[in-house]
């Protein structure tokens, strides 16, 4: 029996490099050793957007970037968070079991606070809650993080461990499968990659707009004419070809140092080998997008797959609580 995987991701649309080197390469991954279920977190997503006109869109997008890249819809389950309504109702029951003491001290409640003082909503403080409720829904037994949201995972033991203390042995505790992501600094070789930012590139662009977008990018700035030697290693694109050139970087490192290489042929030598090494998810993408409603018959299968462990599950619960 594999171990089931959960994880959510929120639905940012069309996903750029930095999700692709991140999580998006892990998720394709993790399917050959675990039952996974990968859920794009619409509910979520409320607790700070305000307008969800571009909503059902950036999910369409999302779904489509994920299946391109290898996300399997026979092996894994890919569904909306809202689309199994049972997780609503598992949020109710473990709020009820949540001191306010351990919602109130979570880090990212208070950056949220900060960031969007105009609305601290209440969707904000039960965030983890809703987490929580996501995750042990489907029993799931280990989920991948970074070291960074590792409070937010024991927070989410902490829960379930309370519910069983309190209801009797209901769900297993979740364990946390530490992922190193590599960080992936944007355009302006200064802040992660970001779609909020401005300074992304999307995995979906053609060839031309990939070539477009890199020579944008923020290059050693001791480097202001062609015969200026440079500094590989403070320059973001010599970062990037660590990923998408990694038999030439000792190369490209020594003509830089030395000036034999300019940045725009620096950058072209990138942007080729992004553009290489995407070539298969463009193929696969432009596949999907010619099968009409592919995207949507996956999520909704999906959502019926993931919708059966969920009624088991709440009628559990409900057991356990004597609700029925
Ligand atoms: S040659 Fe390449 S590695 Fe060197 S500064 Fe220019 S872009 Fe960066």
């Amino acid at each position: 029996m594999k171990k089931r995987v959960f994880s959510g991701a929120r639905p940012t649309g069309r996903q750029h490099l930095g999700n692709y080197l991140g999580a998006i390469q892990n998720y394709v991954k993790l399917q050959d050793e675990y039952d996974c279920i990968y859920c794009i977190v619409d509910v979520h997503a409320l607790t700070s957007l305000e307008d969800t006109s571009e909503l059902q869109q950036n999910i369409y997008e999302l779904a489509l970037d994920w299946l391109a890249a290898g996300i399997d819809p026979h092996n894994s389950i890919i569904f909306v968070q809202s689309h199994v309504p049972e997780v609503m109702e598992l949020h109710t029951f473990l709020s009820m079991v949540t001191p306010l003491s351990w919602l109130l001290r979570v880090p990212t409640f208070k950056e949220k606070v900060k960031i969007q003082p105009h609305n601290v909503n209440y969707g904000l403080v039960g965030y983890p809650v809703l987490m929580t409720a996501d995750i042990i829904l489907y029993k799931a037994e280990v989920v991948p993080v970074g070291e960074d949201q590792l409070p937010h995972l024991e927070l989410a033991r902490e829960i379930a461990r309370r519910f069983n203390n309190l209801f009797g042995n209901t769900f297993p505790e979740p364990e946390a499968k530490l992922t190193s992501f590599p960080l992936i600094l944007g355009l302006d070789g200064k802040e992660k990659m970001s779609k909020q930012l401005g300074n992304d590139i999307e995995i979906a662009l053609s060839s031309e707009e990939t070539v477009e977008r890199v020579m944008t990018a923020v290059t050693d700035p001791a480097r202001r004419y062609r015969n200026d030697p440079g500094h590989p290693e403070i320059c973001n694109i010599y970062r990037l070809h660590q990923h998408f050139t990694p038999s030439q970087l000792d190369g490209i490192a020594e003509q830089c140092r030395t000036a034999k290489i300019g940045c725009v042929e620096c950058k072209t030598l990138l942007a080729q080998g992004i553009n290489s090494a995407l070539k298969p998810f463009h193929e696969r993408r432009a596949a999907l997008v010619a099968k009409p409603n592919y995207v949507t018959d996956v999520l909704t299968d999906g959502a019926q797959r993931a919708g059966v462990i969920a009624k088991e599950t709440i009628k559990e619960v409900k057991q356990r609580m004597r609700l029925i």
